[in-house]
């Protein structure tokens, strides 16, 4: 039988990158040996480094002014990167879920942290509309989360903000076009749209770079990264192989625009299915701010979210369980999950009601 994984992430990789994953795992590029078992100096790994830096400069329209790095930790550690390099005196921080108030956290060791705005007393049900947003003067950053992974909400669209504008975007990078430029620092944890766990994509506008204090050691400042293209020690060289294979997939099935009408045509399938339930099936989240690559939902009881995902499961659709702190329904529909497994969970839900 054909799974299709809606986990949240790690999640779902293209077949066709697996397929060549596994093909090149004992020889690549007719060198004799794996990816994995060369050196992170020579000219093997160099080639796929550069490649794949070139990728997402291509793909995500990433100009000159920005350095793009891969840092171990994931994007955790970059809740504490980010404030320990730049946050010299105050940062405006928007609380839209679970992640945000992550991040909010590790920064409060590293300066005052103002929330500009949240949506944390109506259950992290969407995004606040810019317009009443508090942002302060005298802000180091402003930093938002592009994408709430668990509470199934998105921003339609980013701010334009004084202080560089800083994103979490672990679970929508590269899932839709965005303008780069708006940005002062994006980063993204790799498991979703990328490719293995355990590492961020950090891109950089390179005046944010040589910001750090002078005591913050040499691993956790960006500027070891960025000086050195990720190579001041070994880096997660067969992850960042990976992120190489999956950029490939996207230039090849026709970029980000291509890629973002697949999503959108995704999320609007699986949104009228709610929709169209008469109340059965229902997402607590504002329609203005409806996820496009975490569509989380509820069914009328707790009982029959169980025999759902049971169902669900035993037709080969696995990882649809929402979030411990949320439950429910998830089903993260990232770039690599197609059309056909969105439908064929469609079909499920439309049955499942009829029948119960
Ligand atoms: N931010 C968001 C939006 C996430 O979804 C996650 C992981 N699910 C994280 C941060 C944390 O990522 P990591 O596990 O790589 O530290």
């Amino acid at each position: 039988m054909k799974i299709f994984n809606f986990n949240a992430g790690p999640a779902m990789m293209p077949a066709a990158v697996m397929e060549r994953a596994q093909k090149e795992f004992c020889n690549f590029n007719n060198t004799g040996c794996g990816i994995l078992e060369h050196s992170h100096r020579g000219s093997a790994f160099q080639g796929v480094l550069d490649k794949t830096n070139q990728n997402i400069r291509d793909l995500f329209g990433v100009s000159d002014a920005y350095d793009i790095v891969y840092i171990q930790g994931g994007a955790s550690m970059q809740f504490a990167m980010i404030p320990m390099n730049l946050l010299q005196g105050a940062a405006d921080y928007v609380d839209t879920g679970t992640w945000s108030s992550k991040a909010i956290k590790e920064a409060k060791g590293f300066g005052e942290v103002r929330i500009a705005a949240q949506s944390k007393d109506t259950q992290y049900d969407h995004i606040p509309a810019f317009s009443e947003w508090k942002l302060s003067d005298d802000a180091s950053y402003v930093h938002i989360t592009s994408n709430n992974t668990i509470y199934g909400t998105q921003y339609p669209s980013f701010p334009k903000t004084r202080a560089p504008l800083i994103a979490d975007m672990s679970s929508d990078i590269m899932s839709r076009r965005v303008d780069v430029s708006s940005f002062g620092l994006i980063y993204a944890g790799a498991q979703k749209n990328l490719g293995p766990s355990g590492l961020a994509l950090v891109i950089i506008r390179k005046d944010l770079v040589g910001r750090t204090p002078a005591n913050v050691p040499t691993m956790l400042r960006y500027e070891t990264y960025t000086r050195e293209n990720s190579l001041y020690n070994t880096p997660p060289t067969f992850a960042i192989y990976m992120i190489g294979l999956v950029t490939d997939w996207m230039k090849e099935i026709g970029g980000l625009g291509a890629i973002e009408k697949r999503n959108d045509e995704k999320a609007a399938l699986l949104y009228k299915a709610i929709d169209d339930s008469d109340g059965y099936f229902s997402t607590p989240v504002r329609k203005d701010s409806r996820s496009k690559m975490n569509v989380v939902f509820r069914l009328p009881s707790e009982e029959l979210e169980t025999k759902f995902l049971k169902r669900t499961s035993e037709a080969g659709m696995i990882g649809l369980k929402g979030h411990r702190s949320v439950g429910g329904v998830r089903a993260s529909i990232y770039n690599a999950m197609p059309l056909e497994g969105v439908q064929k969970l469609v079909e499920l839900m439309e049955n499942f009601r009829k029948n119960n």
